[in-house]
């Protein structure tokens, strides 16, 4: 029998770095690669499916599940809450199978100290003047939750040595691959 577990694979990216665009391709390249669904209380945009993109709770919910244990980590970002849910992540673990755990940093910080065999990739942005061209272009922010991301971006890129790997966002086909070498080395 195969007893080695999987590794936990989290990455993370200030909100409009194009984490989402490099995580589809590598998805496109690699169909067998495992992603987490997280929870959230935040609102679905448009394009958003229940289950899919996030499973969407209200906040009584989310807080019955920090109370009842449910959360490998989870987060407060910009007034909404987010979290990995244990279970399925610690199923696929110990099956020998890798979950990638696309998460902002105060929840990367949480998976750092558990006893997991962990890699940490943060995606970063050419620079702060593209993020916000990517972030207004997105048009799916208010001026205020605009300046928010921003703002909450800088903090974490100030924290960047937490993550084994860096890997910046100039063309989401070269950051995919950079990725998926990193995966695979
Ligand atoms: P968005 O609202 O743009 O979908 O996500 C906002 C931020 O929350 C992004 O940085 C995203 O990676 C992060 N996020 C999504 N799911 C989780 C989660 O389960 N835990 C934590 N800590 N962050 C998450």
């Amino acid at each position: 029998m195969n007893n080695k577990k999987g590794r936990l694979i989290v990455i993370a990216a200030p909100s409009g770095t194009g984490k989402g665009t490099i995580l589809d391709y590598m998805k496109q390249q690699r169909p067998e690669i495992n992603t987490s669904i997280s929870v959230t209380t935040r609102q679905p945009r448009v394009d958003e499916l229940h289950g899919v993109s996030y499973y969407f709770v209200s906040r009584e919910r989310f807080l019955e599940m920090i109370e009842d244990d449910e959360f490998l980590e989870y987060a407060e970002y910009i007034g909404e809450y987010y979290g990995t849910p244990k279970k399925p992540i610690y199923d696929l673990v110990e099956a020998g199978q890798d979950v990638i755990l696309e998460i902002e940093v105060q929840g990367a910080k949480q998976i750092l100290s558990l006893d997991y065999d962990i890699l940490a990739i943060l995606i970063v942005p050419p620079d702060m003047e593209e993020l916000e061209r990517r972030l207004r272009g997105r048009g799916t922010d208010t001026q205020q939750q605009l300046t928010a991301r921003l703002e909450r971006a800088k903090e974490e890129l100030a924290q960047s040595s937490l993550f084994t790997h860096i890997v910046v966002n100039d063309d989401y086909i070269r950051a995919a691959m950079e990725i998926m070498d990193i995966l695979d080395a």
